[in-house]
């Protein structure tokens, strides 16, 4: 079968390569792929910066957000033959630390933690893959193609979930406003769980026109390009990882506000900070910072839950380009008016 493979650390050494049938090692359930969402995360392993190959092999199968249609799967295993499923990305490290061993390996506590398709697992970028029957999320038929959302979707549903976990602390604290920064499907995501928690929301991103204000406006939100003159918002999803942006946000925030950080930044650029100042503020109103990263099972169905809400003619313009197998280089170009691209395995 046909993989896209690449060898982590080294830049480039992205390609599609022929490899040996999933093997059963991999899981009971055996899937054939249909559709794969590219992110950031797969352009940084891309680009060499991130990424671990599985133990005792020169590659990495590439691809975490999935999408593929059950071809075989034993009996007892909670799904069919022809049921469209999700692979979940992370599987607990084997120690199994507390948080692993209560299944919620998002919060494992030593890093040990595997990652299919970015970290000593191979992912789902290929024709066919096998997963565990308890590491799988069958898809409402009614989303079709559009379950290949559901992986971005449980990244933003944890996110809301532990910023409601935190609010939780004040007796009666409840968010008026929300600040969401950045409009990639990350962002435009935790937009519309925002919007379906009733919210007032705000989208900031650079650009001035095109889908993205589009989308973030249809869900009702108001949408700002650099300037949120005196917006203080009560929580902020921020979903670029964009210094400036970061600093921002963190010194806008309402009393007993909760900044959620989402993006994950390159590092390496240096900005001046009055940390006392920060400190002042955040001890007298009470402001919680926090980062958010993966997500477990319970994500994954608040997820499939706010999908299934959604208007499909707004998730569906989420999916601004589906590159067929064939032509999959084009997948991993970043091209202005992107917001998901998605490589068609279905055509394969
Ligand atoms: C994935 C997460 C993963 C994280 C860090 C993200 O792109 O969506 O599932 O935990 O990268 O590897």
């Amino acid at each position: 079968m046909r993989a896209l493979t690449v060898i982590p650390g080294k830049p480039n050494t992205i390609s599609l390569d022929d490899v040996p049938a999933p093997p059963q090692s991999d899981g009971a359930v055996l899937v054939r792929a249909l559709a794969l969402g590219v992110c950031g995360t797969d352009r940084e392993i891309i680009a060499g910066h991130y990424g671990w190959v599985p133990k005792g092999e020169a590659r990495l199968i590439i691809g975490h957000e999935s999408l593929g249609r059950v071809e075989e799967a034993p009996a007892g295993s909670g799904v069919r033959r022809g049921d469209l499923v999700v692979g979940i990305v992370r599987r607990p490290d084997p120690v199994p630390c507390p948080a692993c061993a209560a299944g919620e390996w998002d919060m494992c506590r030593n890093g040990q933690y595997t990652e299919r398709g970015i970290k000593e697992r191979n992912g789902y970028g290929s024709e066919q893959f096998r997963v565990e029957p308890d590491f799988l999320i069958a898809i409402d038929p009614a989303l079709d193609a559009l379950g290949v959302l559901l992986e971005p979707a449980s990244v933003v549903a944890k996110a809301w979930e532990q910023v409601m976990r935190i609010g939780a602390r004040g007796a009666v604290w409840q968010p008026r406003v929300a600040l969401i920064t950045g409009a990639g499907p990350v962002g435009l995501l935790a937009a519309l769980i925002g919007a379906q928690r009733g919210l007032e929301v705000h989208v900031l991103d650079r650009m001035r026109d095109g889908v993205k204000p589009d989308l973030a406006r249809a869900l009702g939100a108001v949408y700002h390009v650099g300037d949120l003159a005196g917006l203080k918002p009560d929580v902020v999803i921020e979903c670029t990882g964009a210094g400036a942006v970061v600093l921002d946000v963190l010194r806008r925030t309402a009393p007993d506000g909760i900044v959620c950080l989402a993006g994950v930044s390159s590092g390496g650029h240096a900005i001046k900070l009055d940390i006392g100042g920060l400190n002042r503020d955040m001890v007298l109103e009470n402001h919680v910072v926090f980062g958010s990263v993966n997500a477990n099972r319970r994500h994954y169905r608040a997820a499939a839950e706010a999908l299934a809400k959604a208007d499909k003619e707004w998730l569906a313009r989420l999916i601004t380009r589906r590159v067929p197998l064939a032509r999959w280089r084009e997948a991993f170009e970043q091209r202005p008016g992107d917001i998901k691209v998605i490589v068609d395995f279905s055509e394969a």
